[in-house]
């Protein structure tokens, strides 16, 4: 499992960035962008998201 960032959604507003308490997820060339070596997958950025652009891609 993993967060994933849907870019054709981010608007950069930077709401995940401030919320995500391990600082996984920065701005890069104007999309959101997370370290899964950070994320602890708590997934409180999905909500937070003003696009819903952030969600759950289970990979198995
Ligand atoms: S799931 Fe939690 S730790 Fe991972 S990017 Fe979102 S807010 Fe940060």
């Amino acid at each position: 499992m993993k967060l994933v960032v849907d870019k054709t959604k981010c608007c950069a507003s930077g709401e995940c960035v401030k919320i995500c308490p391990t600082k996984a997820i920065t701005i890069v060339e104007g999309k959101a962008q997370i370290d899964m070596s950070k994320c602890d997958l708590d997934g409180i950025c999905i909500p937070a998201c003003p696009q819903r652009a952030i969600d759950y891609l289970d990979e198995s």
